[in-house]
């Protein structure tokens, strides 16, 4: 049995592969395939507005909240934020505490004044920043809940009255947080949505552009709120794919049950790293992340005989990222405690 740990694209429910695999010889009976049909036709309609209202519901959204499907990936956030919300003379303060969000710093630069109140660049990025000043005439303050790379995660917003911007690429939907609290959230799918190429973004409908620049209308929020995400052709099959991901997360419970069970297999994990001496966890124990377990092994010969071992017994996905090194082990909302079980059996018995 493959267990697979990819960080994004990552697993996705068997039943979704089931299912969409199907959609694409034959969508709900019609005859068609999912990847023939019009993005204008009741079929897809249907699709995309389940798909928004399973977010609503399962965030708890307030009216307030827009929900939209967009192109680009969350890299194309990091610059059409600033770009529709950072004027030439304003300032926004971002947190620094890992490659995405420093990416996120470099795009908005070229917009306005950055003010980054806090970074943990000093120790590698391998804890979250606390004690946040920030300035209270920010037009946003925007953070990254889940530093995937890295392997850190912020379990608390911050208490701060300028508007949050949030990148939960990697744990949207993995535990409940005050989702309303935030002025914008934005998540690229292919972690715990679905597939790659869609951008879930929920946008508070008071959260406004004020630099008053001009804006190309693929990347004005406002124009994919007024026409509903179909500004233009949106990607079809990925929402499709991200509609039956969500329908499964409400049918095992939503986001109260998987978080209990993310919880529990991040437990596992750490619990079992923490025991055994071999393996070395690298981020502040306050800090690790419940979606990214990061960790090294001090010896080379033995890492190298661990990652081949890994390969042997089709755990697939854990070397760690090419900028941290070691591994790296993705256990996002579709990944089976089974296959958590089943590593934490193996690396145990590693010697
Ligand atoms: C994966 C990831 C991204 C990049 O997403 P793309 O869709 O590839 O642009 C950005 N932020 C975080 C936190 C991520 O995990």
């Amino acid at each position: 049995m493959i267990h697979n740990f990819n960080a994004g694209p990552s697993i996705l429910p068997k039943q979704v592969f089931e299912e969409a695999s199907r959609a694409i010889l034959d969508f709900n009976g019609t005859g068609l395939s999912i990847l023939e049909i019009g993005h204008r036709t009741p079929l897809f309609e249907a699709v995309l507005h389940e798909a928004c209202e399973l977010v609503k519901e399962l965030m708890q959204l307030n009216s307030d909240k827009e929900v939209l499907f967009l192109h680009g990936g969350a890299s194309t956030q990091f610059f059409q934020i600033p770009l529709n919300f950072l004027g030439e003379n304003e300032k926004a303060a971002y947190l620094d505490a890992g490659v995405w969000g420093t990416k996120a710093i470099k795009e908005a630069k070229a917009f306005g004044q950055v003010d980054v109140v806090g970074s943990s660049k000093d120790k590698g990025y391998t804890y979250i920043p606390k004690d946040l000043q920030i300035p209270a005439d920010a037009r946003y303050f925007h953070y990254t809940t889940n530093n995937t790379i890295e392997g850190t995660e912020m379990f608390h917003i911050p208490d701060t009255s300028v508007p949050l911007v949030a990148d939960m690429s990697s744990d949207i939907l993995s535990q409940q947080l005050d989702f309303n609290r935030f002025a914008l959230i934005y998540a690229g799918a292919q972690k715990n949505i679905g597939a790659a190429g869609v951008n879930l973004v929920v946008l508070d409908k008071n959260f406004k552009a004020t630099a008053g620049r001009k804006i190309p209308s693929m990347l004005d929020y406002q124009q994919h709120i007024a026409n509903g995400s179909m500004l233009n052709t949106p990607p079809v099959f990925a929402i499709y794919v991200c509609m039956l991901t969500l329908r499964w997360l409400k049918s095992i419970g939503g986001i109260p049950a998987i978080e209990k069970i993310n919880r529990e297999k991040a437990e596992r994990v750490y619990s079992m790293l923490d025991n055994h001496a071999v393996f070395r966890p690298t981020v502040a124990k306050e800090d690790r992340s419940r979606m990214n377990v990061v960790f090294v092994i001090d010896d080379p010969e033995k890492e190298k005989a661990f990652q081949q071992a890994c390969k042997e017994q089709q755990f697939i996905g854990v070397k760690g990222h090419r900028s941290v090194g070691g591994f790296r082990l993705s256990l996002y909302n579709a990944l089976p405690m089974e296959s958590v079980d089943a590593f934490c059996q193996f690396a145990s018995s590693f010697r």
